[in-house]
């Protein structure tokens, strides 16, 4: 069927010749716009009778009702085959899951202090999806738009689309409404069906944005109601693929998928790039034999006709036409397709190595089918959940916001000759500035509705503890076979343990709060201070994993200033930033870079916080400085986190600490559970306190074998830098990370392989061992130096 001068093969073009060869065919829309333009206004003028009129005109059916019926549709469903309800079934469900996952609430920050904005992320009200009847019932459409219009929440979502000659809609359409739970759809097609979406009849409201593949009527249609001021999804044209295939790939395969989308239509667009001399060859054998047993043989032909393929010498020239063209679908049939993927900037939507045919994507896989076209992928999207959203843009300016920028707008202003823009700040600032000082906000409010929760109430604490019968808390009154009080539930406020620890760091008992490890710390300081969805917290990468991941959890935002490259504070972005935050973590010393940050610019970004500012310092019994506990009274929003866990040996107790205003500890025991630390627990870290002498010989012990490690580690070829450490581990740089951490673990030495965080290239965390491990770990180390 194919004779040579179809689907031709051009062997190394030059760069004049693809601009050439990739040149679009001009659209010829082939509906007369000027009738298109009549249809419109008649509808605008005559309503429905008008729409009744060209349904008659066209598509030769007297319609008495516009509508669908109820009944109609409900039919519709017993008409469909089992296995095809299955499959829409299946379709369905992973188009949902691919546009649910894309629902995302808008920004809300400070950018600076006072000075809120935010995005509101709202569903378009109304809108109408225009599904074409004609040669082939598109119900596929029917879910990639319906699908995405309810996730987005619109509230009507009409669907129109042309009845058959019998005045039906095809009831595989009818289904998928169904399925996506549409229930009003008129019956009309063509340039009148758009007609009424845009402008509306008696009987259909308008909308706010018209959806949907169609013939030239349709698209004409759409183009001239859009010069009137109605929304449209994108312009549409010719469906188009380019194939991109080197010698890995199957020439069955990719005949099959240039065929898949020559059988659209006669101008549909197939293109075949390789640079394999041979391929091109082989794919035409196989269009020559799949071609003649397809029933749209004729269609397909045609296309190919238009359609070529061009031979490149290398993937650089692939990756150039590729982009020219800005294909509606991109098929990446190649060995190494996810690196030209990377390189490829311009494509509707891409289909990765050779299990992956474009079909997949047009019914089932999740992913929209409703893709630019004509080269509009350079600056379109397909259709995504957001092309049923728009966002409001809203702000919240405090008095002293007013204040630090009302001044610089005045200067705009004045600069663009606005001065009515000017008074309008000027008119404020004056009685702010006399207003702000007195003004300060509250900094340790936390979330309005952990203020509203009643305080936990330990009625046990009116009874005198020896005296009192204790049947108030269903414990099991015969005692704990494991003897002991182990049958009692831990004190809730861990009252002994404060006391100790009061009188340890001298502060007051109401200034701890006591958790199930420093981790739980992070865990509600940030449930208690951060609204879900909109606020954000600060970290300082590469910093300790958690703050992210209790951020997350809790989903809240998480700002990244990320330390300079010698892991010191970057003070200047995190000033400009922490007005945005309602938590600044600080890790000092650092977890894993070991070092300790800076007291005066983390005081100094206390000052200048509007929320909490949180110095972790979990290592600091490590370190040659005391930390940042004497400068709690200097800063109400500044908490500090410790530890049992480290130098205190008590990891497996899970113990951990805040420190800070009494009015945040208090809100931390408002909401932590109430038997967060177990009875074994607090004795146990009562008991060390007692011993705190022997803690503090031991954690010099530490400290010394640190020094020695580092040395030794220093030493060895196969590390190039050790970080220096005021903690119990060290950051070491090695050659080559991934194998020295694999020959470790061969060895049975576990280490913390950290090359992925930020500046720390091949580094490697090790933890300070006894004498006897440091030592296994060294000789493991001059081995794999010598060998
Ligand atoms: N902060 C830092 C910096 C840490 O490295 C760790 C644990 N590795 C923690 C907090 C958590 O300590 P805890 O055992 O008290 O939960």
């Amino acid at each position: 069927m194919l004779s040579n001068a179809d689907f031709p093969v051009y062997f190394y073009p030059e760069p004049n010749t693809m601009k050439k060869l990739l040149q679009r065919p001009l659209y010829d829309q082939g509906a007369d716009p000027e009738q298109v333009k009549t249809i419109l206004s008649a509808v605008r003028r005559k309503g429905d009778e008008a729409v009744k009129e060209y349904t008659r005109r066209f598509d030769q059916v007297e319609l008495t009702e516009l509508w669908v019926s109820d009944e109609e549709r409900k039919a519709s469903a017993e008409r469909i085959p089992v296995k095809l309800k299955e499959a829409v079934a299946l379709a369905a469900a992973n188009i949902t899951a691919f546009h649910q996952a894309q629902i995302s609430s808008g920004v809300h920050i400070f950018t600076q202090e006072g000075v809120e904005c935010w995005q509101r992320v709202l569903p378009l009200e109304r809108v109408g999806l225009y599904i074409p009847g004609g040669s082939a019932p598109l119900f596929s459409s029917v879910l990639m738009l319906g699908i995405p219009a309810l996730l987005a929440g619109c509230k009507e979502v009409i669907l129109a689309t042309p009845p058959s000659r019998q005045g039906n809609i095809h009831p595989t359409i009818l289904y998928a409404a169904d399925v996506c739970g549409i229930t009003r759809i008129y019956k009309a097609g063509g340039a009148q069906g758009i007609a009424a979406l845009a402008y509306g009849t008696e009987s259909l409201p308008r909308v706010d944005k018209i959806f949907g593949p169609g013939n030239s009527w349709v698209n004409t249609a759409k183009l001239l109601v859009q010069m009137e001021g109605a929304s449209i999804d994108m312009p549409a044209g010719p469906s188009e693929v380019m194939i991109a295939s080197d010698s890995s790939a199957d020439p069955c395969y990719i005949a099959a998928d240039l065929l898949s989308q020559a059988e659209h239509g006669p101008d549909s667009q197939v293109i075949l790039l390789t640079d394999d001399p041979e391929l091109p060859k082989a794919v035409r054998r196989e269009l020559e034999r799949q071609l003649p047993a397809l029933p749209r043989k004729d269609i397909a032909l045609q296309s190919l006709k238009a359609g070529f393929a061009a031979v490149l010498k290398t993937r650089h020239q692939i990756i150039d036409w590729i982009n020219h063209y800005a294909p509606e679908h991109l098929i990446l049939s190649l060995r190494d397709a996810e690196s030209v993927l990377e390189q490829v900037q311009h494509a509707g939507s891409v289909f990765l190595g050779h299990y992956s045919p474009e079909s997949l994507g047009d019914y089932a896989s999740g992913t929209n089918h409703t893709l630019p076209t004509g080269g509009s992928a350079r600056s379109y999207s397909g259709i995504t959940l957001d092309s049923f959203r728009k966002c409001m843009m809203v702000q919240r300016i405090s008095p002293q916001g007013l204040a630090a920028l009302g001044p610089h707008v005045e200067v705009m202003a004045r600069a663009e000759g606005l001065s009515a823009h000017q008074k309008a700040v000027s008119i404020r600032a004056k009685q702010v500035r006399n207003r702000t000082k007195s003004l300060d906000p509250d900094l340790l409010s936390p979330r309005p509705s952990i203020l509203r929760l009643e305080p936990y109430i330990c009625a046990r604490d009116e009874f005198e503890p020896e005296e009192a019968l204790l049947l108030d808390a269903n414990e099991n009154s015969l005692g704990s076979l494991l003897g002991g009080e182990n049958h009692r539930y831990p004190d809730p406020r861990q009252t002994l343990l404060k006391t100790k620890l009061g009188s340890e760091l001298g502060i007051d008992q109401d200034q701890i709060f006591i958790g199930n490890g420093s981790d739980e710390a992070i865990d509600l300081l940030i449930r208690a201070y951060c609204e879900p969805a909109r606020d954000a917290i600060i970290i300082q990468p590469p910093t300790y994993g958690m703050y992210k991941v209790a951020a997350t959890v809790n989903n809240v935002r998480v700002l990244e200033v990320p330390l300079k490259p010698d892991f010191s504070i970057d003070l200047e972005p995190l000033l400009t930033k922490i007005s945005a935050a309602r938590i600044t973590f600080f890790c000092s010393p650092n977890n894993p870079t070991g070092n300790l940050l800076n007291s005066e610019s983390t005081l100094r970004c206390a000052k200048m916080s509007p929320g909490l500012v949180v110095v972790d310092e979990a290592y600091i019994d490590f370190a040659d400085q005391s930390g940042m506990l004497e400068y709690l009274c200097a800063a109400p929003n500044l908490i500090i986190l410790r530890t049992f866990s480290k130098a205190w040996g008590l990891a497996g107790m899970r113990i951990g600490m805040a420190l800070g205003d009494k009015r945040v500890i208090a809100i931390m025991n408002k909401i932590k559970y109430p038997y967060n630390v177990s009875r074994a627990a607090q004795t146990a870290a009562s008991m060390a306190l007692q011993k705190r002498k022997d803690w503090a010989d031991q954690t010099r012990r530490v400290i010394r074998l640190r020094e020695q490690l580092a040395v030794a580690l220093g030493e060895l070829r196969c590390v190039e830098k050790v970080f220096p450490s005021q903690a119990n581990f060290l950051l070491v740089r090695v050659k080559q990370a991934a194998a020295l951490h694999s020959f470790l673990k061969s060895r049975g030495i576990a280490v913390r392989d950290r090359s992925r965080e930020l500046y720390c290239d091949d580094c490697l965390r090790i933890t300070v061992g006894s004498p006897r491990e440091n030592e296994v770990l060294l000789t493991a180390l001059k081995e794999y130096d010598h060998g």
